[in-house]
Order: C-alpha cells, then structure tokens, then sequence
C-alpha cells in the first residue's frame, strides 16, 4: 500500500524543534513500516485505512523521545489528527495527546482513541521508539543521506 507524504517541514510548539516525516527521511523502510488500521463497522469513523504517519525532530542535539504522529484517511485522502506521544511514561506530557496547534478534525478523538488501542501492542511501541533512535543517529553522521532531505525548503501544508 502506498502512503502519501504530507508536507515536509512544520515549526512544532511547544516541542519546539522542526519535525520530519520518517517516510521523507527513510522512503523505503518508512513505507514498509509505516502502521496502517483498516476501519470497519466501527460507528465514530468512516469505513476505510488509515495511516499513523511518523514524524520526528531533526534537531541532532534534542533528546525530546517523543513522535507526532499524523493520521491520514487513505480513503479520503485527508490528514485527520495528529497525536504527540512521549516514550517516557511518567513524563507529564507523555500523551497520546491531541496536539492543539496542528491539524485535527471531528474524528480526531475517535483516532486518538484508535491509537491507544495500536499502542497496546509492544512490538509497535518499540518500532516507534527504535525509527526515533534511527533518526537520531543519522543526523549525527554527517555523510548521512538524511541532511539532503532535512535541508530542503519548507513544503507548504
Ligand atoms: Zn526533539
């Protein structure tokens, strides 16, 4: 299945620092491991797939441990929420949280709700944690494919 990459650079408050999508940064592996849910007969969301797009900060020197997700309708083409959650457990801000300064929709909570239950499964919450180590070691390697994505210009929204 193929998932669309939503525009790239976005100024994230208050966790501050530029976040990049993981498919922008690692194309292939991010479509591979990018977690779609298929959605049926559930009666707070339209039937169809959607995509928990992963985004993360690119600033090499930030150990923030945390992901934006963007949930993207790829039935009905459209970004629909987008969730902050933290590694950290018993950080106070460690989410899932619905970011109020970004793109939500009147089915955001029922996604944030549908995240949770993607949450409970650990494997998937290790994928999470080991594409932001990934990250952040590749911004580190000067010689890392990853500066040509990260130096282009902003795409707009
Ligand atoms: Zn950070």
């Amino acid at each position: 299945m193929s998932v669309r990459v939503p525009g790239g650079k976005m100024k994230k408050e208050p966790f501050e620092a530029t976040q990049f999508s993981f498919i922008e940064m690692f194309p292939e592996q991010g479509q591979r491991e990018c977690r779609v849910a298929t959605v049926y007969d559930r009666p707070e969301l339209p039937n169809g797939a959607y995509a928990f797009l992963e985004l993360y900060c690119i600033d090499p020197t930030c150990d923030c441990r945390r992901v934006m997700i963007n949930v993207m309708s790829l039935t009905l083409k459209k970004h629909l929420a987008t969730i902050n959650y933290g590694f950290d457990r018993d950080e106070e801000m460690a989410g899932p949280l619905l970011d109020p300064l970004n793109i939500q929709s009147e089915y955001a909570r029922p996604l944030s709700r549908l995240f949770e239950e993607i949450l409970s499964d650990p494997a998937y919450r290790a994928r999470l944690e080991r594409h932001y180590q990934q990250v952040k070691l590749a911004l580190k390697d000067p010689t890392h494919s990853i500066h040509v994505t990260t130096a282009r210009a902003p795409i707009a929204p």
